[in-house]
């Protein structure tokens, strides 16, 4: 027999976990979030590139307006090496726009991360439950029983792992696959890092309009800078000397000394803007480790399962995190929504839930379509930072002379958008489709009179 009070607990109140928040709401299916912060509106952490791909569905769920209020669109990157010397300008987020019909925008994590948390219907705010650090999870007959450092403890039907990199789900799903003796085992550190990367965000100074972006290239280091309307980011990759699998904190003395290093080298041309200048007049940084890598087993025996930077783990270059994590939340509630509307209509109980045996295949459909994209941005992420911080000579000779052929970008970013145009949206929700292009959608949007288009 299903269960007849299915409830989805989410630990972690990131941007994923608050996207999730949203899906969930949206299909009626009850839900909580255990945040360990103390608020989940986040006033730290770098901007954030939105894509079209994940603009699509935070359109369709009511989101996009909001948030272009508080965002940017960007335009040609243009770039230089570490003198200053001009290196051609990439033209990828004006074939976004040809394609798909909106430019890529830059918003900061705290803007990005208060629509989603405002934007929740009323009377599932009390589901939002922070400063709720999540210590342990076991499974029962019938779910998980969810317990946080406080000594609270919370049961469910599934949990949802959207608890980042260093992901507590991720090493209990392991553990109950140690304890079971399952050959479903993940590696106890699956991401390799081959770089760090400082972020700086200052106020954005005359002679930087919105939308502006640059980057400076050159052998171990590469800069990336996106003008906002009130605030800049600026991230700094720097190559480690050895990569490691191994977590690492950086300190403010750590900062400093990166700048030192490197302090002197131009983010905008003619040294009009350094790095120095940059981190002198920050309102916020942080240096981080950039981990990589896909995570094998997504879910454990239909009780867990990973989404977002939990399960995968790319280097910012190409802006696909919190773009790659949306979509896993797409991909894996339209999965629950099938399974529970049919628990649903063949009970007559409107809280029933599925069996294990529908969770599980859900859980596995889920990462099936998820994976190969996933593993594909992961690699071209993981290939754009190898090549702007010039890892051999052959990729600065590709860097150099062969990206800033504008044919050659056209060529890729017209296969990268086919990749694009099947990505998935909600198929449970009535929505319009505002992002028209060149290129059409594979999965056409259900609208609100019942058609698609
Ligand atoms: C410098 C930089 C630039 C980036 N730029 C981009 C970009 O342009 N575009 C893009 O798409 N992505 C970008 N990213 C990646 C993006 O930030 C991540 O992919 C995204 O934040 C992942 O969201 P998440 O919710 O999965 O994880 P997180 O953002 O890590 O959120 C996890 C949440 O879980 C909470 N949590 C953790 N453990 C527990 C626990 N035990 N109990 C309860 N709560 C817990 C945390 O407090 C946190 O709120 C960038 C990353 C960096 C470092």
């Amino acid at each position: 027999m299903g269960q007849t009070n299915f409830r989805v607990i989410v630990v972690g109140g990131g941007p994923v976990g608050l996207s999730c928040a949203h899906a969930l709401a949206q299909a009626g299916i009850d839900f909580i979030v255990l945040e360990q912060r103390s608020s989940f509106v986040i006033d730290a952490g770098s901007n954030l590139i939105l894509v079209p791909m994940s603009m699509r569905v935070l359109g369709q769920l009511g989101l996009l307006e909001e948030l272009k209020r508080v965002s940017s669109p960007l335009n040609i990157i243009n770039r230089m090496d570490h003198r200053g010397r001009r290196l051609g300008s990439m033209k990828w987020f004006l074939y976004d726009n040809e394609y798909f019909g909106a430019y890529p925008r830059v918003i900061s994590r705290h803007d990005l991360t208060k629509v989603l948390y405002q934007s929740l219907p009323s009377d599932t705010m009390s589901n939002l439950l922070p400063n709720k650090k999540v210590s342990d999870i076991s499974t029962t007959t019938n779910g998980v029983c969810v317990t946080c450092k406080d000594g609270t403890s919370y049961e469910g039907s599934v949990v949802i792992g959207a608890d980042g990199a260093h992901s507590l789900v991720r090493g209990s799903m392991r553990q109950l696959a140690i304890d079971n003796e399952s050959s479903s085992l993940n590696e106890e550190k699956p991401f390799l890092t081959t770089y760090r990367c400082l972020w700086t965000r200052f106020p954005t100074m005359s002679g930087l309009t919105p939308g502006t972006t640059w980057e400076t290239h050159g052998k171990n280091l590469a800069t990336q800078l996106f003008a906002g309307v009130d605030t800049v980011v600026m991230c700094i990759y720097e190559r480690l000397d050895e990569p490691t699998y191994d977590r690492c904190r950086y300190s403010e003395a750590d900062e400093e000394a990166l700048v030192g290093r490197w302090g002197h080298l131009p983010l905008t041309p003619g040294q009009a803007l350094t790095i120095r200048d940059a981190y002198k007049s920050r309102i916020q940084s942080g240096l981080v480790n950039l981990e990589e890598g896909v995570v094998k087993h997504w879910s454990w025996n239909g009780r867990i399962v990973l989404a977002g930077d939990a399960a995968h783990k790319f280097t910012p270059s190409t802006g696909a995190g919190f773009n790659n994590g949306i979509i896993d939340v797409v991909a894996l509630v339209n999965e629950v929504v099938r399974e529970v509307q049919a628990a649903r209509t063949k009970s007559l109980h409107p809280a029933a839930g599925p069996q294990k045996a529908q969770i599980v295949a859900a859980f596995k459909a889920y990462e099936a379509l998820r994976k190969e994209p996933v593993i594909e941005g992961c690699k071209a992420a993981g290939n754009a930072t190898a090549l702007a911080t010039w890892g051999n000579w052959i990729l600065k000779f590709i860097d150099q002379y062969i990206f800033s052929i504008h044919i050659i970008q056209r060529f890729l970013s017209s296969q990268q958008a086919s990749r694009t145009a099947r990505t998935p949206a909600f198929d449970y929700l009535d929505s319009e489709e505002e992002l028209v292009g060149t290129v059409p959608w594979t999965m056409p949007l259900k609208m609100k009179s019942g058609r698609t288009d």
